[in-house]
């Protein structure tokens, strides 16, 4: 595992831009005054104790969720209340989440195929092949006739991954892919996230994996109570942490 060398230039292209985005869900801020920049390449981990917003954040950049204030742009398109916007950046950015959320009736290939057939218009053997060849990137093509509920958690998160990289996304938006599996799974699951990240793909990664932060995290971003409180490259994170919450935090987690 080392990812860590190829330094992102700060000029890359922005990717994913937040902008003085705030979000109340009723009465309660959920987000407040978030600022952030996501460049071609970059791979970030977030973290942050539970309930400090990071699943909302995350969910806001593909709109399953909505900010009331601020601006959010993908890939130079704005992030409003325009359905064709909205799809544009859907299109633009795949997303995997702690609990899989993959079709329990539909096959493996099937859950693989069906944004190809049906976003894409893809004819179904063509939807078939990008299916297999990213089932082998994520070392499962021989399970591609089974139902997810008959693999494993840690399987079944690489067919997530393996669906989303069908759609050929720019960015990778991940929540927590590994809290819901079984220990000895989790490593297949970080294996592949690795590898990607070496390819270069632009990652945002919500994850309390610290060894993962460590070896591919060109940023690391610390979440509480709705803001960002701290971001730094993985070193002075870990090692010069400047907030007293950021290390108290660290302090549980390590
Ligand atoms: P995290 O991912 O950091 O654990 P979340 O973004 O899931 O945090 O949640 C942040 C806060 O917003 C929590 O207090 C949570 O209870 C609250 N929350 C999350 N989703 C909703 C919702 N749909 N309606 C009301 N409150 C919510
Ligand atoms: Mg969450």
């Amino acid at each position: 595992m080392d990812a860590t060398e190829s330094q992102v230039e700060p000029t890359a292209e922005p990717v994913i831009e937040l902008s003085n985005v705030n979000k109340w869900y009723g009465d309660f801020h959920v987000l407040k005054d978030i600022n952030l920049t996501v460049r071609r390449g970059e791979r970030i981990v977030i973290c942050g104790p539970s309930g400090s917003g990071k699943s909302t954040m995350i969910r806001c950049i593909n709109r399953l969720e909505e900010h009331q204030e601020g601006d959010i742009t993908v890939g130079g398109v704005p992030l409003t209340n325009d359905l064709k916007n909205i799809e544009h950046i859907r299109k633009d950015v795949g997303m995997v989440f702690q609990h899989f959320n993959l079709f329990p009736h539909l096959t493996v290939r099937e859950n693989c195929t069906l944004g190809l057939i049906w976003v894409h218009k893809m004819p179904k053997k063509e939807a078939d092949e990008i299916a297999m060849k990213y089932l082998e990137r994520v070392r499962i093509p021989d399970q591609a006739d089974k139902y997810p509920g008959q693999l494993s958690g840690g399987q079944q998160q690489r067919v997530a991954i393996a669906r989303s990289l069908c759609m050929n996304p720019s960015v990778m938006l991940f929540d927590e892919p590994t809290s819901a599996l079984d220990p000895e799974m989790i490593k297949e699951v970080l294996d592949v996230m690795v590898e990607l990240a070496e390819e270069g793909m632009t990652m945002l990664c919500v994850t309390h994996e610290m060894g993962f932060a460590k070896t591919v995290a060109d940023r690391v971003i610390f979440m509480d109570g709705g803001q960002i409180i701290e971001e730094n490259d993985p070193d002075r994170f870990f090692n010069q942490p400047q907030s007293e919450r950021t290390r108290l935090f660290l302090g549980q987690i390590l």
